[in-house]
């Protein structure tokens, strides 16, 4: 037998695709172009375009382990356009990652970056591993092979990696310094939220869950709920979940419930969010708080609030919890949260949702800000930061709450009409090549 064994990691979830009762997130992304498509005008005869990623690449990731046996995990890459400016999306290191749902994953960043405005296509990355299972020095040889199977797409002005799910700051320096080897110089732009000192941006860290608070207090505002005393549901306690319930604590609103992968905590009059933030960096769970009550983790979706987050996972909001939501304000902050169906209830029950491609495009937005700080090498202070993430943001929202009042369609469709506008008007005016 051989000393070194090769091991093929695999995840025993039956894969969405694979599941006839299981719409999958790229299925959910087709049927969220085809509400939009009457909108569009004689730019929906472009409309196939976003039905269809431009590039697709799969990686083998074959890695050593401490214990000197060799396994493979499978690597994503998708490049979903690029009609206005290279590929921007985060990489996912998730056990349950499929090929479909970084397919959807991508088209939801194109979508993003359009609504936003910056000057990005959309892509996403991932690899289908549990990274709890790995050590460090296993995460960092996983990180730097991906990063050099998927080199041959990536790059500062073809398309951008960030963190996404179980990825941060330490993995976009692995990633940056992977390529920079590969290319024989030191590309900071190849990789956003990165630490401060590789080139990193002030206020990036924070900036997805700012742009959840920042939508959601001007959203509140509009339906004359006031954020002071407001009760507020987390699901995800994470670098998007965690910074929003922060947010809102700060804000005076009471945080009344937070479920992650492993637990769900409930106070009625609200939790204590830095003791929380606390123990889920300890212990790696908001299960076990002190100070809370321990909640059964489905029971999450039956709490008493008035805004409720979704800061985890996709498909989470499903036509099986929907009508047990109680609150009247929903922030996506998570991509892909709410299945149509779930969408269709909550809207014929008054229910306001702020579509995940308005409500946590603050990351990409700053994502952009380091990206063009790092091109000029002049950086910004953390005021200018967020500033100017609140202004885009704001603009962001207005806009797209004109056409959902103008046109008498949902938050989403609204900006899927904005963003849809203008990336096939981008693909109109460059024409096919050849
Ligand atoms: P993270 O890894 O920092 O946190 C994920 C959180 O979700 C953790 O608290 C985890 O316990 C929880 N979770 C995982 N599985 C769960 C489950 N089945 N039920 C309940 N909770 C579960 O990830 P993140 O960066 O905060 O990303 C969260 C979501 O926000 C994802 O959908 C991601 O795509 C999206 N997003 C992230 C960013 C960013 O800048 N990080 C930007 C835009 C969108």
């Amino acid at each position: 037998m051989s000393d070194n064994p090769i091991r093929v990691a695999t995840s025993h979830a039956l894969p969405s695709y694979l599941d006839p009762h299981h719409l999958g997130p790229w299925g959910i992304f087709l049927q969220q172009v085809d509400r939009v498509t009457p909108y569009l005008g004689n730019l929906a005869r472009w409309v196939e375009t976003l039905k269809r990623p431009k590039r697709i690449l799969v990686v083998d990731v074959p890695i050593q382990m401490d214990d000197g046996t060799v396994a493979h995990f499978e690597g994503y890459r998708v490049q979903h356009n690029t009609s206005r400016g290279p590929g921007k999306g985060g990489v996912r290191y998730h056990q349950d990652v499929t090929l479909s749902e970084v397919m959807a994953l991508a088209a939801w960043m194109s979508i993003k970056n359009a609504a936003v405005n910056v000057p990005f296509g959309g892509a996403k990355g991932g690899i289908r591993v549990d990274p709890r299972k790995l050590s460090l020095p296993e995460l960092e040889r996983l990180t730097r092979r991906y990063t050099s199977e998927i080199g041959i797409i990536i790059g500062p002005t073809k398309d951008i990696p960030a963190p996404d799910v179980n990825t941060n700051e330490r993995v976009m320096a692995w990633m940056m310094d992977t390529y920079s080897m590969n290319v024989g110089e030191t590309a900071t732009g190849v990789v956003t939220g990165k630490p401060i000192s590789l080139g990193g941006s002030l206020g990036r860290h924070e900036a997805t869950g700012r742009g959840v608070y920042t939508v959601g207090v001007q959203a509140a505002r509009r339906m004359g709920l006031d954020i002071a005393g407001a009760r507020v549901a987390v699901q995800g306690f994470g670098n998007v979940g965690g910074i929003a319930a922060r947010l809102f604590a700060e804000a005076g609103a009471r945080v009344v419930a937070v479920q992650d992968h492993a637990g769900c905590v409930y106070a009625e009059a609200g939790l204590d969010v830095p003791a929380l933030l606390r123990h889920a960096k300890a212990t790696g769970s908001v299960a076990g708080f002190e100070g809370a009550q321990a909640l059964p983790r489905e029971q999450f979706w039956d709490t008493p609030c008035d805004i409720l987050i979704p800061a985890a996972l996709e498909q989470q909001i499903t036509e099986a919890n929907a009508h047990r939501i109680q609150a009247r304000l929903i922030i996506e902050g998570a991509n892909g949260p709410t299945t149509p169906a779930a969408d269709d209830i909550l809207t014929e029950r008054g229910v306001l949702i702020v579509p995940d491609v308005i409500a946590n495009a603050g990351g990409v937005t700053v994502s952009y800000f380091e990206w063009v700080q790092d091109f000029s090498s002049f950086f910004w202070t953390e005021e200018e930061i967020n500033q100017r993430l609140v202004a885009v943001m704001n603009n962001a929202l207005d806009a797209v709450w004109h056409v959902a009042d103008d046109k008498g369609v949902t938050l989403r469709t609204a900006t899927f009409i904005v963003a849809c506008e203008r990336i096939l008007r981008a693909r109109d005016l460059r024409g096919l090549y050849p």
